[in-house]
């Protein structure tokens, strides 16, 4: 599609190819391979001298429309989907480094990625540097001349700290390294961090990308020279791929990604300013509110400030679980991105494996919940939450 439409006409209609029955909805091909007409045709496609699918360990054509889609809405070259978030981290890391080299990564990121580079990468060669704190004078000191990769979450989970994208590009571009940004907490729609000179995005599609909490995805995006030869060639071979249901469920997501992220961005802000108000609680971390100390960079960075409100209850972990186990609406799960607001406590669940010591150093507290405001009434979602607040000694 031409680059004239804006991203809520791209969301609807980019990447779509109609097959022969001139369908209106995206086809979902589900098939696992692809025929040939000849023995000469099968030899060209393997060969690369003629394009087309041959296995949908490669390619796919409902995860390509998907693929086209996100890449229009990120302003990307070139998109690869995964598997998972978690796969899309992996095919990153694995597809673009190798024993000997470095990655420099905030300390503040979702858990599963610290324990992945922390120790998965660690086992094949790769250390990790994790900074505290959104000071760019700490990411230039812990820059090394083997360091390839500069990793960041903005705004973070669950802390909401938000990283000034287009200063780290240039600590990055200096250390002759890549910056990944890791964009689950904003999605394209709110914030498009290659515009801000980032090299690559990274996407957790089982979040606001789906949107409706169904199936798990992921997708790394960037410039066609990095992300097709380092990370599609490492996802052909090793196989973390998309299936093409799931992508099929994840682009018809996208079709309400801009009125999803602005309706939660609302609701959101709202519910931090009252809790702000509320005696029981000693902070509320969330980009959009004025007390945010990035606030001014979020606004600028960032369409508005997300979904995803965290705050420490006073009373720690006791007082934390009263006011989870008071809900009757909002639901009790790690998910985030959902139409239905889910609450969590990050130190006992997603962040449960990380020591004691990183937890503190992320400035996660026993006391720290974080919630998802989904697309429910607002005034619903305060109830429910005042619930187990009220009996909070203040
Ligand atoms: C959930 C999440 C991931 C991992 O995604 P999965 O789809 O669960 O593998 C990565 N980064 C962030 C910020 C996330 O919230």
């Amino acid at each position: 599609m031409t680059d004239d439409y804006k991203l809520e006409t791209l969301a609807v209609r980019s990447g779509i190819e109609r097959s022969q029955f001139g369908e209106h909805s995206e086809a979902l091909y589900l098939t696992s391979s692809f025929v040939f007409k000849s023995a000469a045709q099968a030899a060209a496609r393997f060969g690369n001298q003629e394009p087309g699918n041959i296995y949908s360990r490669f390619t796919n054509p409902t995860v390509t429309v998907f693929e086209q889609r996100l890449a229009a809405l990120e302003g990307a070259e070139c998109c690869v989907a995964t598997a998972s978030g978690m796969a899309a981290i992996t095919a990153c890391a694995m597809g673009l480094m190798k024993a000997g080299e470095h990655i420099v990564c905030s300390a503040g990121v979702f858990g599963a990625t610290v324990q992945f580079f922390g120790t998965i990468m660690k086992r094949f060669g790769v250390d990790t540097t994790f900074v505290s704190g959104t000071d760019i004078t700490r990411w230039q000191a812990a820059v090394q001349k083997n360091t390839r990769l500069l990793f960041v979450e903005t705004p973070s989970n669950p802390l909401t700290e938000v990283y000034d994208i287009a200063a780290l590009a240039v600590v990055a571009k200096k250390a002759g390294a890549l910056l990944a940004v890791d964009n689950c907490f904003c999605s394209p729609a709110l914030q498009q961090p290659l515009a801000l000179g980032a090299d690559i995005v990274i996407h957790s599609a089982t979040k606001y990308l789906d949107g409706q909490g169904r199936v798990l995805g992921g997708a790394v995006l960037g410039k066609k020279n990095v992300i097709h030869e380092g990370v599609f060639g490492f996802l052909r071979t090793a196989g973390p791929t998309l299936s093409p249901f799931n992508a099929w469920v994840i682009l018809k997501g996208l079709e309400t990604l801009g009125i999803r992220m602005a309706a939660q961005s609302t609701a959101a802000l709202e519910l931090a300013q009252w809790l702000e108000q509320q005696p029981g609680i000693a902070r509320v971390y969330y980009p959009g509110l004025s007390s945010h100390p990035q606030h001014e960079l979020a606004m600028r960075q960032q369409k508005s400030g997300g979904g995803i409100v965290s705050f420490d209850v006073k009373g720690g972990k006791e007082a934390a679980w009263r006011i989870v186990d008071n809900t009757r609406l909002i639901s009790i799960t790690a998910n985030l991105g959902d139409t239905k607001t889910t609450i969590t406590h990050p130190a006992s669940t997603t962040h449960g494996r990380i020591s004691p010591e990183a937890r503190a150093a992320a400035g996660l507290g026993d006391g720290l919940l974080r919630v998802a405001v989904g697309l429910e009434n607002i005034e619903d979602l305060k109830t429910d939450l005042a619930r187990g607040m009220s009996q909070t000694k203040g």
